[in-house]
């Protein structure tokens, strides 16, 4: 593809990739040697460019820091048996950034401003992204406020940035949740819905007394009347119960459009599977707990592509998960998606873009 964007390239002289162990790869920590940058003033994107991963130098009235004017994206890039590139559903990421940019009052980033500075930034990253089996490069844009301003409006000048980190298995465990009847993470008209840095601010609280109960996540409901099963942690989440496949469907504005979601559902859908896109109440879900017809419980994000759930807490009671069979369709969705993402299957959905 011809770059439509004029992006500056400058290259660090200090890389850091020959001192980072990829044999320990845990999931933030260590990021990759450059990122790319782009400036909105005078109305417009500009200034395009990938240079050293540095510290920022920020006012101290910069509007993110008092307002959290601040949505953010997260997809990765995977290497092939060949060494190829390859980029799970990036356009997909695109758009969501822009709708949640469009609920925070955030001018829309360009679709070549998005696609090209992320091929640039791979192209010159190429060696962070782990080839090893289970490991892959995460990718993080955003984009944030910058004016230097106490006053609340939206600001007239953002930043918009892309940088990425080589990560090993990221859950590979299973996870215990704990149903959240207090707390809620999104209501309706509020801002659920969109990637939006406030969300996960507020939803700290009540994990962290989740976390010293001893679980490992939320199962969030809903801010009206706590009944409506909606996410797990920053994970949508669905249920198999008697042989359909149950998850909160998107309508109401309070859940992340996951694109793992998105992507399990139509891979269901293709293998048969019945897919019910409603809200799972609480009581359903205790009755499926206690009389045994719960089959599979399981989160789905781009960090762990699934997480399964082996003890669920409703109330004041532990239920542990049965054991799942090998062939049960949450390995084996896993599976699927691993084997296109890692360039082992045909890429029939289109998802795949190659650097
Ligand atoms: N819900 C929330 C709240 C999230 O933060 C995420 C992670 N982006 C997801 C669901 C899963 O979305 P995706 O599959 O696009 O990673």
């Amino acid at each position: 593809m011809n770059t439509t964007i004029d992006i500056q390239i400058k290259q660090t002289s200090q890389s850091k990739l020959q001192g980072t162990d990829f044999e320990n790869l845990s999931f933030g920590q260590v990021m990759s040697d450059h990122m790319f940058v782009a400036d909105y003033k005078n109305g417009e994107w500009q200034d395009f460019r990938v240079e050293p991963y540095a510290p920022l130098s920020l006012n101290p009235a910069n509007a993110t820091l008092h307002y959290g004017q601040s949505v953010f994206e997260g997809l990765k890039a995977y290497k092939d048996g060949n060494n190829n590139v390859l980029i799970f559903r990036p356009d997909a990421n695109q758009r969501r950034l822009n709708e949640s940019a469009d609920r925070l009052c955030i001018p829309q980033i360009p679709e070549d401003v998005f696609m090209e500075g992320l091929r640039k930034l791979l192209e010159v990253d190429r060696e962070w992204i782990p080839n090893k089996p289970g490991c892959s490069l995460y990718i993080r844009p955003f984009i944030f406020a910058t004016d230097d301003y106490l006053g609340i409006r939206p600001s007239a000048t953002y930043k918009f940035m892309i940088f990425t980190c080589p990560v090993g298995h990221y859950y590979a465990k299973p996870v215990s949740v704990k149903v959240e009847t207090k707390y809620t993470r999104a209501a309706e008209g509020g801002t659920g819905q969109a990637k939006a840095a406030g969300n996960y601010a507020g939803s700290l609280y009540p994990a962290q007394i989740a976390q010293k109960q001893g679980y490992d996540q939320l199962l969030w409901t809903d801010g009206k009347s706590h009944q409506n099963i909606e996410e797990s942690g920053t994970m949508n989440v669905m249920f198999i119960i008697n042989g359909s496949l149950i998850t909160a469907p998107t309508s109401k504005g309070t859940i992340l459009k996951g694109i793992t979601r998105d992507s399990v559902l139509t891979l269901a859908k293709e293998k048969g599977l019945k897919v019910d896109e409603r809200f799972l109440t609480v009581s359903e879900l205790k009755e499926a707990l206690e009389n045994n017809t719960l089959q599979e419980a399981f989160g789905t994000g781009t960090a762990a592509t699934i997480a399964h759930i082996y003890k669920i807490n409703v109330g004041d009671k532990d239920y542990d998960l049965p054991e799942k069979p090998a062939d049960s369709f949450s390995y084996q969705v896993l599976e699927t998606l691993d084997a296109i993402k890692y360039g082992r299957q045909e890429d029939k959905h289109g998802w795949i873009t190659k650097v």
